[in-house]
């Protein structure tokens, strides 16, 4: 996929899926802003890798979840690059439990990082894409959005509210050349999920059709596709890219 000219902002681009899909998009050419929430050196390590590739990139510190510091992260896009043609909404936290178990605040933070953290992101991202009439905003989700899932239903609601938010904005800037769509992975293996016990991870592979976790870079391929050109006419959708698992 080709990406020449065109400037993508990558959140939680330091590790795991980020980190895969700016070197996706550094492959094509793209320039790179790639955020952090504190593992800068992780951070500055993706952004060489994405020069290596063919890239220009950038490495800046930014809690997602706060404004200011979301306003910063585009001045320095702007700065750098000039303005945002594509925008990966892809920075995620856990706080597993049970319901009757989980504590208030982590019900706050994570839907503060996954789902307030895409919306501001998405707000500033569309003001500049709505005035040049070219966009690309692609979130993650998660199956677990899509299905729920025992011990993370603070975590299934932040996926399943980044569902709405892609929807509704799908269809308010439509006409103005913005697609707004959402890939929702199954099972990564990433720092996500390498903490998980191993009966767990046992008892998630089994419901895999395709028996095997999927990789950084199966996801990555899939927003690249909604980060293109070439999927100009599609909006508003979801993609899973889970090896079969919401089937
Ligand atoms: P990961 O390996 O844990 O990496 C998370 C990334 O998000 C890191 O770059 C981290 O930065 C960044 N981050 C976390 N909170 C942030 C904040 N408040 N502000 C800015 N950056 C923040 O996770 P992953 O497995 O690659 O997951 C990436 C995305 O895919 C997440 O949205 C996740 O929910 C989703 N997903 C993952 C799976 C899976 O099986 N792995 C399945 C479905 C969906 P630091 O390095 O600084 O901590």
């Amino acid at each position: 996929m080709k990406f020449e000219g065109k400037t993508a902002v990558v959140t939680g681009g330091s590790r795991g899926i980020g980190r895969a899909i700016c070197l996706e998009l550094a492959k094509g050419g793209a320039n790179v802003v790639l955020c952090c929430a504190g593992n800068e050196q992780a951070a500055q390590e993706t952004a060489a890798a994405c020069e290596q590739v063919g890239g220009k990139a950038l490495a800046v510190r930014c809690d997602v979840s706060d404004a200011a510091q979301v306003k910063e992260l585009f001045d320095q896009t702007q700065a750098a690059f000039g303005g945002v043609d594509i925008l990966v909404n892809n920075a995620g936290i856990t706080r597993d439990g049970l319901l009757v178990t989980a504590k208030e605040e982590d019900f706050d933070q994570v839907l503060a990082a996954n789902l307030k953290g895409a919306y501001l992101c998405m707000k500033l991202a569309a003001k500049g894409m709505m005035r040049r009439r070219y966009g690309r905003i692609v979130n993650l989700s998660s199956v677990v959005g899509l299905r729920g899932n025992p011990g993370q239903t603070v975590y299934a609601a932040s996926k399943a509210g980044i569902l709405g938010l892609t929807k509704s904005a799908a269809k308010e800037l439509a006409t103005r050349g913005i697609t707004v769509n959402a890939v929702a992975p199954g099972f990564i293996g990433t720092d996500m999920t390498a903490v998980l016990p191993e009966k767990a991870k046992e008892a998630m592979l089994a419901t895999i059709p395709q028996g095997r976790p999927g990789t950084p870079e199966d996801v990555a391929k899939a927003v690249a596709f909604f980060a293109s050109e070439e999927s100009a006419y599609i909006t508003g959708q979801v993609l899973c890219v889970d090896g079969g698992m919401a089937v």
